[in-house]
């Protein structure tokens, strides 16, 4: 985060805030004595009265200002008479009408104290007033990210040289995209050795890997390596409601970069603006090409000395436009994938650095829990676990505040307060002890690590599977366990409670089932007659591409496809079936087990079920 002294700037609108609100009150109180402080009314008298008057040496003094006349009567300290002539005073002197031999004073166009007073505050009150008024809004405009006043600028974010400059050595594992990083550190720091062989610097890097997985880190750290400022913005800042506003703010954003050669421009999410460029509908496509055309430009504008290099992240590789990842643009692609155990290690210790913990902290236990964690989810599972102990009053973290971090950040909170009835507890017990038999027995899942009829996040209770060690692929017979154990559950509840009897308990469940199973046919190659061949059909396209485009296939292989999912969930539910009505008896020690404690650690679970067998006709080999 940019180190903005955030404080100070407070403190300073604050006093200008307030002195405003005092000149308001100010000018306001003035205003309404100006017009209700107690003018004496004057007496209308005709001008031949008061030339009758001066002549006969009645009057003190006559001012006129303009053609008003305000007369001060002999022996009084102010004027109480008012007369009007056209010409003013001077007219009467000049034409001899006023006699005023040593009589009255005088004095032509000299306004009083009062009458100035008066002015002033009838003219410049109101202009003083619009004045404050003005500026309030214009101020109000710009808190408001200038937004009505800087359209066209890009609101990258500066990260210069400060403290918060970040370094390789704070990114905890990543070590292949830090190796291909490295090189891109040495272009900014030494353009010349490599200008000097005729080798053109490469413009953009591509950074793609799933959320989390700290790409902003790595981008951050290039710059923090190479010791040059770093603008940071988000593909969809670009984007605004008027066309050529994402142009004009990547033109700005350019320009800015250059003029701070050598630098880095991280456009974070690409792929917001940089999808592949097609149909053509709808105004949001218009403004969306232009910016990436403009990003394109600006990238060939480039000569070969301006040392810039843009980084780019995204998730979604496949998606963006083929122009964007040609040679001379983002031609180098660095991937960063999910931590492995001793990385995620690497990376909990890091968030653990600041964090008082006591000895049973086991962090390498945590790691190899975590499998498919990103290192902002590891992050986010330290903070949560400082934020349990606080609530403890705790002046350490201990490992059950981890583990509960842990299940809070993996499968939600528990919600304690929801009230369940005696047969949904037990409904529910059912449900989860048919999860977790089926898991136990089949001999590719994963072992139980937890089962629970504590409702947590949005389920009625959780029944959890963890891999004892990290994997990078599954095997059919993996994924069919994962089926038939996913179906455990509903099939408990029939086995229970008959056909109808069973209950919207099962529907994620179902939900997930269903979406494996296709993915096993149409990702995966793994059908019975559909083998070794994918159906993808999701190019990451808008809405609008979807629902113009084919499917890649026909209309017979879809129906193929529904055939091949069926005949994996049917077979699912039969070996689950299989399975709990050969454990009865231990479906139901473990139900009461539940019921008994609401939640099972793996060894107690394993205890309750160690008498169930694996039928024969449920196996899949031997
Ligand atoms: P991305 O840009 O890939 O979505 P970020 O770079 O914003 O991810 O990372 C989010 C947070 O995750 C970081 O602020 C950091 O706390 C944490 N994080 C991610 N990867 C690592 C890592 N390798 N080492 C330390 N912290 C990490």
């Amino acid at each position: 985060m940019p180190t903005k002294k955030p404080k100070r700037t407070t403190s300073v609108s604050n006093t200008i805030r307030l002195s405003l609100f005092w000149a308001i009150v100010i000018l306001a109180a003035l205003a309404m004595w100006a017009f209700f402080s107690p003018h004496q009314p004057l007496k209308d008298v005709p001008i031949s009265q008061v030339i009758k008057d001066a002549n006969e040496g009645k009057l003190a003094k006559i001012e006129g200002r303009g053609n008003d006349l305000k007369i001060t009567v002999k022996d009084q300290d102010k004027p109480t008479q008012a007369s009007y002539i056209n010409g003013g005073v001077g007219t009467l002197l000049r034409e001899g009408t006023l006699n005023n031999k040593g009589r009255a004073v005088i004095s032509d166009s000299a306004p009083s104290d009062n009458t100035i007073m008066w002015n002033i505050l009838t003219f410049v009150i109101p202009v003083v007033l619009i004045g404050i008024l003005f500026m309030f809004m214009m101020r109000q405009a710009q808190g408001q990210n200038s937004q009505a006043m800087s359209f066209g600028k890009s609101k990258a974010k500066l990260y210069g040289l400060d403290k918060e400059r970040i370094k390789f050595e704070d990114i905890a594992g990543n070590d292949n995209a830090k190796q291909d990083l490295e090189e891109v550190v040495d272009f900014l720091k030494h353009p010349k050795k490599y200008q000097g062989l005729g080798a053109k610097i490469p413009k953009g890097v591509l950074l793609v890997g799933s959320p989390g997985t700290g790409k902003t880190m790595l981008a951050r750290a290039v710059a923090g390596e190479a010791n040059v400022p770093f603008f940071s913005i988000s593909g969809s800042e670009f984007v605004e409601m008027f066309v050529g506003v994402g142009a004009s703010r990547v033109r700005d954003l350019f320009q800015k970069a250059k003029k701070n050669s050598p630098a880095i421009i991280f456009i974070d999410e690409i792929d917001a603006v940089g999808r592949k460029r097609g149909s053509g509908m709808g105004g949001g496509h218009d403004e969306r090409e232009q910016t990436l055309n403009q990003i394109l430009v600006e990238m060939d504008g480039f000569d070969s000395d301006t040392n810039v290099i843009i980084i780019a992240a995204t998730n979604r590789a496949d998606v963006l436009d083929p122009a964007l990842l040609r040679p001379g643009r983002f031609d180098r692609h660095v991937t960063i994938s999910l931590p492995e155990r001793k990385d995620r290690e690497a990376i909990l210790k890091v968030h653990f650095k600041n964090k008082p913990t006591d000895d049973s902290v086991d962090l390498d236990k945590l790691a190899a829990k975590t499998a498919g964690s990103s290192g902002a989810d590891l992050a986010n599972m330290a903070n949560e676990a400082a934020i349990i102990a606080a609530r403890r009053d705790s002046k350490v973290i201990t490992n059950d505040d981890l583990t509960e971090a842990f299940e809070k950040v993996a499968i939600g909170p528990e919600r304690k307060a929801k009230v369940m009835n005696d047969h949904e507890k037990e409904l529910t017990a059912y449900h989860e002890a048919g999860h977790a038999i089926v898991g136990h027995v089949l001999p590719d899942s994963d072992p139980v690590h937890k089962i629970t009829i504590i409702p947590r996040g949005g389920t009625g209770g959780v029944t959890w599977f963890l891999p004892p060690e990290d994997k990078s692929y599954t095997s059919v017979y993996e994924y069919k366990d994962i089926l038939a154990r996913a179906m455990g559950g509903r099939i408990a509840e029939k086995l229970k409670y008959g056909d109808d009897g069973v209950t919207t308990g099962a529907g994620s469940d179902l939900r997930s089932a269903t979406q494996i199973a296709r993915d096993m046919i149409i990702e995966q190659g793994m059908g019975s007659k559909l083998r070794n061949q994918v159906f993808h059909e999701d190019n990451g396209g808008l809405m609008f591409d979807k629902m113009t485009r084919e499917r890649p296939y026909s209309d017979a292989t879809a129906t193929e496809i529904d055939k091949e999912v069926e005949a994996l969930i049917t077979e699912a539910a039969r070996r689950a079936e299989l399975v709990i009505s050969h454990n009865i008896p231990v479906l139901e020690k473990l139900k009461d087990a539940l019921l008994e404690h609401e939640t099972l650690e793996e060894d107690a679970a394993s205890k309750y079920m160690a008498k169930a067998v694996l039928p024969k006709e449920a196996a899949l080999h031997k």
